[in-house]
């Protein structure tokens, strides 16, 4: 098979990337490759089961048309400042167009028009002076929240929108390796999921946008093929979870509070991450069979709480410099004191150095929406440094949302984001090796919707 442009993964950055070359009437061939299932066959059995089936081959949380978008809380962040590091690649300014262009593409498509966080009121004004009394910094980011339902109906007509236009899009292909020529790549090999047959196809543009779920794959490629790429943050934490009158003040303002911190002893960065008001918390699985902790909300189906992440960053150099690996084991070992499930403990119990007991969950205030999450001790899996930046930033943020250390302040556990391995890129996106882009959360240079959105529209202008 040959074509001009060949995208693997059919997530936000590979869409966007396909869009913007309609948009621009490039008239080009494009082949996207995608894992898993067009929008409309992508369900998430723990529905109806209420416990996580580990579906196989993949989870259909992450995979599939949209790729991690479609059961996303549809939160759209509208600052070149939140989502990843592209502005480090072009500048501010230049991000923050792409951004405001691919914002109206999602309004075309059926985005709601509301964005939340604008207003700089008496109410956001007391939230900041207490982040920085709190040695704490408030990011201001608006944000257009489409919620799940609406995210996946937005991203449906976007499906159709794109076959329509002639995109072939192979579901249930899965892209294996590249298809190299003295060093240049020309085009892709690709295993229909779970056969051993293979076929290739021929591009002069190859486009990798396989996100979280191929950082993996995309790391044995970079190895295999001398792609330039270096190591780099890995987040570690927990995802919080407390009623919403705590937050009432908080998620009404701002909707979601971008906090940063840098705790004492370590000073590591520290900071809050995807906040779902009246949201619930969700379990994700990696190939692997690694089991992590994620949250999302929907427009209409609301519950008593709020949930929010916890992250702190961390690095290595010499003489380890695998922080996938490392994360890894740590959710690994989370997983296996859960016995395969999320672990959640009481912020009171693990200040008191207490597992938290099932029975105790039940007779909270703060009761868990993940209800198969597993009572247990996290501080059992979560290094000491991790463990004391957590509880000093918890700390922090009890001084701007009154309430929020509580003793029934739910904690879960492992909450990892893996956005190691970050490609080498030039401005116009190219890795090291000629032929060869790479876009969106798997090049590990966006870790949210629009950025990796905004990635995609730069993609569709860089191609000629
Ligand atoms: C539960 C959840 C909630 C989230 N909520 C938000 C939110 O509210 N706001 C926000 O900004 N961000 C959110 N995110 C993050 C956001 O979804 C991602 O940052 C974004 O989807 C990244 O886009 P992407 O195109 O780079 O990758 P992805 O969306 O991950 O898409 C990659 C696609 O590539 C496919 N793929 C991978 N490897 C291969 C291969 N070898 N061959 C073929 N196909 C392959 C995958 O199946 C997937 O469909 C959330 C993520 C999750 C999991």
């Amino acid at each position: 098979m040959n074509c001009d442009v060949v995208i693997v993964g059919a997530g936000p950055a590979g869409i966007f990337t396909a869009l913007e070359l309609i948009r621009l009437k490039k008239r080009k061939k494009i082949v996207m490759i995608e894992k898993g299932s067009p929008i409309e066959n992508r369900h998430c059995p723990k529905m109806h089961a209420k416990t996580c089936m580990k579906c196989k081959p993949y989870c259909h949380i992450t995979t599939g048309f949209s790729g991690a978008g479609a059961f996303s809380d549809g939160k759209l962040s509208l600052s070149c400042e939140v989502g990843g590091d592209l502005p480090d690649l072009i500048g501010s300014s230049a991000t923050q167009e792409l951004i405001d262009y691919a914002d109206q593409i999602y309004l075309e498509f059926g985005a709601v028009r509301h964005v939340e966080g604008l207003e700089n009121t008496e109410q956001t004004k007391d939230i900041r002076r207490r982040a920085i009394k709190a040695g704490l910094k408030l990011i201001d980011c608006p944000i257009r929240h489409l919620g799940t339902e609406k995210a996946q109906e937005l991203y449906r007509h976007i499906q159709s929108y794109l076959i329509e236009q002639g995109v072939e899009i192979l579901f249930g292909n899965e892209c294996t390796n590249l298809v190299m020529e003295q060093n240049v790549c020309k085009g892709v090999r690709v295993h229909k999921v779970g056969s051993p047959d293979y076929f290739e196809i021929a591009a002069p543009a190859v486009i990798v946008a396989a996100g979280r779920r191929g950082a993996d794959w995309l790391e044995r490629i970079c190895e295999e093929h001398d792609i330039l790429h270096q190591s780099g943050n890995v987040d570690i934490g927990v995802r919080v979870e407390i009623r919403n009158e705590i937050m009432e003040k908080v998620n009404k303002t701002l909707y979601e509070s971008k906090l940063i911190g840098y705790p004492k002893p370590f000073k590591n960065k520290v900071r809050t991450f995807c906040q779902n008001p009246g949201g619930f918390v969700s379990q994700e699985n990696y190939d692997n069979n690694l089991a992590v902790v994620n949250g999302h909300s929907y427009k209409e189906m609301k519950s008593e709480n709020t949930n929010v992440a916890i992250l702190c960053s961390h690095n290595f150099s010499e003489p380890f410099n695998q922080p996938i690996a490392y994360a890894q084991k740590i959710g690994e070992l989370t997983n296996m004191l859960g016995n395969g499930h999320i672990l959640v403990q009481r912020y009171g119990d693990l200040l008191d150095g207490k597992r938290t007991w099932q029975k105790e969950l039940e007779r909270s205030n703060v009761r868990p929406t993940l209800t198969d999450a597993v009572a247990g001790d996290i501080s059992a899996a979560m290094p000491y440094r991790a463990m004391i930046n957590i509880i000093n930033f918890i700390e922090a943020v009890d001084h701007v949302v009154p309430g929020f250390a509580g003793a029934e302040t739910l904690l879960y556990s492992p909450e990892l984001k893996f956005y190691s391995n970050r490609i080498k890129l030039s401005d116009t996106l190219q890795t090291s090796i000629a032929g060869l882009y790479c876009l969106g959360d798997s090049s590990g240079w966006t870790r949210g919707l629009m950025m990796a959105s905004a990635m995609g529209i730069l993609m569709g202008r860089i191609l000629k």
